[in-house]
C-alpha cells in the first residue's frame, strides 16, 4: 500500500510526483482533476486538508494496484479470476478481483464467457426430474492498455433514466456540485472539476455483481445464493416490544435492532426515514435516540434519497444506515473502490430492507385516489402481501387490489434493478416469506449474525429458522428470482 507520510510525501516524493507518476502511467484523469482542485475543495470545507491526503491516497493506491493487474496480465492468454489472484500475490484476493472487473467495466479487459450446459436432478411438483441447467465460465485478457480518459459525472446515469436517485452522488461530491431529489438529478457543470468520484460509487454506473459473488465465494462462511446473495442464515422473527408493535411495518425487526444498537451504544446514530410534513413523503433523519427512532417505523413506499444526508454523520464515531437495496449497493460499491471518504468509515451497520420497487410519491397519492377513492391522508399504512397491495385507512376499514394493478405507478428506475433482498446489506428484513406480523430476515456475515442473535438474546425479538415457517425461504428465493430475470439491462 502506498503510505503518504503525515500526508505530504511518501518515502520522499512529494503527492505531487506521486501523482504525476500514477497519472503518466493510467492515464487517470480522475486523480489529477482531483489533486488539481485541491483548493477549491479545501474552499468548499467538506473535507480537511488532512480528508483531502487520506483521499488522494486511496485513488492513488487503487490506481497503482490496477496497473499492476494490467502489467501481469500482459501477453497472457485469457485467464480465469482464480488463476489471475495465483498469480498476483501482492495483494489480498478480494483486491485483485475487484481490479479485474473494474478494469472490464473501463474496457481494458476482455471478458470471456463460456456457457456449458450439465443437467441435474431436481425435484418438480413432488417428482425427481432431469433439467437442463448452463453453466457460466468467465477468463480475462488484457485488451488496451490505458489511454486519457475522464469520468463522466452521473448526470449520464440520470439521462439515461437509471438513477436510482439514492443521493449517494451528491454526498461524496467534494465540491457540492450534485443535487438529488427524491425525483430529480443536477449537475452543476461550471462546479464540477470531472473527480468521478461520483461515478465511482454510483450503484447504476458499472456493475459491482459479478467481483461481489467472485469475492463472496471466497469467504467459506458464507453461503450462496443465485437470487438472494451470499448468507449466513436466514430467520423469521417478531418483536416482543409493545411500543415497536404500535409503529411497525411487519415484525418490527429494523426497530428492534436499531434500538438494541442505540441502547447498548454500538452506534451514536441512525439514518433512517420518517413522514415529512406531507403525510407519506418520506424524509430522511439522523436519529440519535430511541424515542425519535420510533417516529421511523413503518414503510414508506415512495423513495427517499437517504444517502444525501449522509456526508452529515461525519461527526459521528458510528452509525447505522437503513435504506432499500440500491443504496446497501452504493455503500458496498464505495467500500470496492476505496475512496477514502471520512464520512463513509464510520457506517458500522448497514440493514437493507426487501424491495421489489418503489413509487414516486405523486403517484402514491394517484395510486390512493384511482384505485380506493381516497386522499393521501385517509391512509395509516400501505402494505404488499399476498400478491396484493393492501391499505389501512383512520376509519379502521382495510382496503386491497391485486398487486398487477399498481405496477403502473412504479418507479420506471426500480426496473433496472435485480437485487430484492438488500444482497449488499449486513442484515436484510422483508415481509416475504413470513406470516403477517414477522418479517424474514437474512444475516450476511458473521458479525451480522451474532448481532442478531445477541438481539434475540436480550429478549428484544423472538426468532424461528425460516426454513420452519411456510411459505419461508422458498418464497423469498422465488420472487428473488423472479426479479433478477426481469432487470432491464442498463445502457448509458
Ligand atoms: C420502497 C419499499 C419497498 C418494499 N418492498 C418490499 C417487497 O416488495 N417485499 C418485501 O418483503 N418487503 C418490502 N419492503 C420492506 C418492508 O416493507 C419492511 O420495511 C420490512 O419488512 C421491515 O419491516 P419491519 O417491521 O422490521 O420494519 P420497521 O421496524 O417498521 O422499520 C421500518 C424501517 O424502514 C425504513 N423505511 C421506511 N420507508 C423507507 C423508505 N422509503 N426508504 C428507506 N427506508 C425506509 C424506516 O426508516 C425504518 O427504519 C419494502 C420497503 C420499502 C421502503
Amino acid at each position: 500500500m502506498v503510505q503518504i507520510a503525515n500526508n505530504k510525501s511518501f518515502q520522499g516524493i512529494s503527492p505531487e510526483d506521486l501523482m504525476e507518476a500514477t497519472y503518466q502511467a493510467s492515464g487517470n484523469f480522475q486523480i489529477r482533476a482531483f489533486f488539481e482542485a485541491k483548493d477549491e475543495i479545501l474552499k468548499v470545507g467538506k473535507f480537511t486538508e488532512v480528508e483531502f491526503y487520506e483521499i488522494l491516497d486511496a485513488m492513488i493506491d487503487a490506481e497503482t494496484e490496477r496497473k499492476l493487474v494490467l502489467e501481469k496480465l500482459m501477453g497472457k492468454n485469457p485467464l480465469f479470476l482464480d488463476e489471475i489472484v495465483k498469480e498476483i500475490k501482492d495483494f489480498p484476493a478480494e483486491n485483485v478481483i475487484r481490479d479485474v472487473i473494474y478494469l472490464k467495466e473501463q474496457g481494458y479487459v476482455q471478458e470471456h464467457v463460456e456457457i456449458k450446459t450439465k443437467t441435474i436432478v431436481k425435484k418438480i411438483k413432488g417428482e425427481e426430474k432431469e433439467v437442463e441447467v448452463k453453466e457460466y465460465f468467465y477468463r480475462y485478457q488484457l485488451k488496451d492498455l490505458p489511454t486519457e480518459r475522464y469520468f463522466e459525472p452521473v448526470s449520464i446515469v440520470f439521462e439515461a433514466g437509471v438513477c436510482c436517485q439514492c443521493g449517494f452522488c451528491s454526498s461524496v461530491c467534494p465540491v457540492n456540485a450534485i443535487e438529488v431529489t427524491a425525483d430529480t438529478l443536477e449537475v452543476d457543470t461550471d462546479i464540477c472539476m470531472k473527480c468521478g468520484l461520483c461515478f465511482s460509487v454510483c450503484p447504476r454506473s458499472f456493475l459491482i455483481d459479478q467481483a461481489n459473488e467472485s469475492i463472496k465465494k471466497l469467504d467459506k462462511s458464507l453461503k450462496w445464493s443465485d437470487k438472494t446473495g451470499a448468507y449466513i442464515n436466514a430467520y423469521s422473527a417478531s418483536t416482543t416490544k409493545d411500543d415497536i408493535k404500535k409503529v411497525r411495518q411487519d415484525g418490527g425487526i429494523v426497530t428492534s435492532i436499531l434500538e438494541y444498537l442505540l441502547e447498548n451504544n454500538l452506534v451514536d446514530a441512525i439514518v433512517a426515514v420518517q413522514h415529512s410534513k406531507e403525510l407519506w413523503r418520506p424524509e430522511p433523519v439522523i436519529v440519535e435516540n430511541v424515542k425519535d427512532l420510533y417516529k421511523t417505523g413503518g414503510t414508506k413506499y415512495a423513495n427517499s434519497p437517504s444517502l444525501t444526508i449522509i456526508d452529515q454523520c461525519k461527526k459521528y464515531e458510528n452509525i447505522a444506515f437503513v435504506g432499500v437495496p440500491c443504496m446497501m449497493k452504493a455503500l458496498e460499491k464505495g467500500s470496492m473502490f476505496p475512496s477514502g471518504l471520512p464520512f463513509f468509515k464510520n457506517i458500522k451497520y448497514k440493514i437493507g430492507l426487501f424491495c421489489m420497487e418503489a413509487f414516486p410519491y405523486d403517484n402514491i397519492i394517484n395510486l390512493a385516489r384511482e384505485q380506493f377513492n381516497k386522499g393521501i391522508n385517509d391512509l395509516t399504512k400501505m402494505n404488499i402481501g399476498g400478491g396484493k397491495f393492501i391499505i389501512n385507512l383512520k376509519s379502521g376499514e382495510q382496503m386491497n387490489v391485486p398487486l398487477k394493478e399498481v405496477q403502473k405507478y412504479a418507479r420506471n428506475n426500480c426496473h433496472f434493478c435485480e437485487d430484492l433482498t438488500s444482497d449488499y446489506a449486513d442484515i436484510s428484513v422483508g415481509s416475504i416469506g413470513s406470516q403477517d406480523g414477522w418479517s424474514s430476515v437474512i444475516t450476511r456475515s458473521e458479525d451480522a449474525d451474532k448481532l442478531y442473535n445477541d438481539v434475540v438474546k436480550a429478549g428484544l425479538i423472538e426468532s424461528k429458522s425460516l426454513k420452519d415457517v411456510k411459505p419461508g425461504q422458498f418464497l423469498v428465493e422465488k420472487i428473488g428470482g423472479i426479479k433478477r430475470k426481469k432487470c432491464k439491462k442498463i445502457e448509458l
